[in-house]
């Protein structure tokens, strides 16, 4: 589906575009390249190329998957595109040994299947190849720019992404921060509420128009309000509301 001029939703389980584990994946086209934020979980990721298919676009023009952290929806597709087209994966340097050999439990496949997020059969399939990603990286596609901006708490290699191409100017937030300022915070090794408290004010410095998580609703203007009702909601007492509740 397209979102606005240069970029697309290409998967989402929720909607109902690609498979049902599959979080929200985003395409953004410079005209020349492309680029994919997060790669969903590699099951049925012909329904990917088909709906990018479908807009007219050639998925031979992929340049690079850019992975928001190594979670089972975002990153077990990683191998399928990177073996199909020769995409370039990247990844946060934290995650790059997790996504060429974590395994299930390493990753927190295992606790999310334990809790009925995922049937007991799905297995997270590693990367080849990955390249690293460290804070404040910026990447140039045409007339794409993208920098990248850790922000520890989902997990410790969690990345947002803000990427601009003509009129668009977004945040790929993944699990970070999902719209109405939901924070990923989960009860799971390397979820930790103090690194949300240490490194999501980051994003106080990042008013973007759209505001793209990885699951959930989306919007394309007036982002800096969702981050900002998360910052406050960081300053109570209370823990925050989180994803999954
Ligand atoms: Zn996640």
């Amino acid at each position: 589906m397209r979102l606005c001029e240069n970029l697309y939703i290409v998967g989402s389980g929720e909607y109902g575009i690609s498979h049902r584990y599959d979080c929200s994946i985003y395409l953004v086209d410079t005209g020349d390249e492309m680029i994919m934020v997060d790669s969903g979980c590699g099951i049925e990721p012909e329904r990917i190329i088909r709906n990018i298919e479908a807009e007219g676009l050639d998925p031979q023009r992929l340049a690079a998957v850019f992975l928001t952290h190594c979670h089972y929806d975002h990153a077990g597709g990683a191998s399928f595109f990177h073996k199909e087209f020769g995409t370039d994966i990247y990844v946060s340097s934290v995650d790059v040994d997790l996504l060429l050999s974590g395994t299930d439990e390493r990753i927190g496949l295992c606790t999310a299947k334990r809790s009925g997020i995922f049937d007991s059969d799905s297995h997270f399939s590693n990367c080849e190849e990955a390249k690293p990603l460290k804070d404040s990286d910026c990447f140039t596609y045409g007339d794409l720019s993208l920098r990248v901006i850790s922000v520890r708490g989902h997990s410790p290699g969690s990345v947002c992404f803000r990427v601009s191409v003509g009129d668009f100017d977004g945040l790929f937030t993944g699990d970070t921060l999902l719209a109405d300022g939901t924070i990923g915070l989960l009860n799971m090794d390397g979820s930790s509420l103090k690194d949300f408290r240490d490194y999501l004010p980051k994003l106080e410095n990042e008013p973007s128009d759209a505001l793209l998580p990885g699951h959930g609703v989306f919007t394309l203007s007036n982002a800096y309000d969702h981050i900002v009702k998360a910052l406050e909601a960081l300053k109570n007492l209370a823990v925050p509301r989180s994803m999954l509740e």
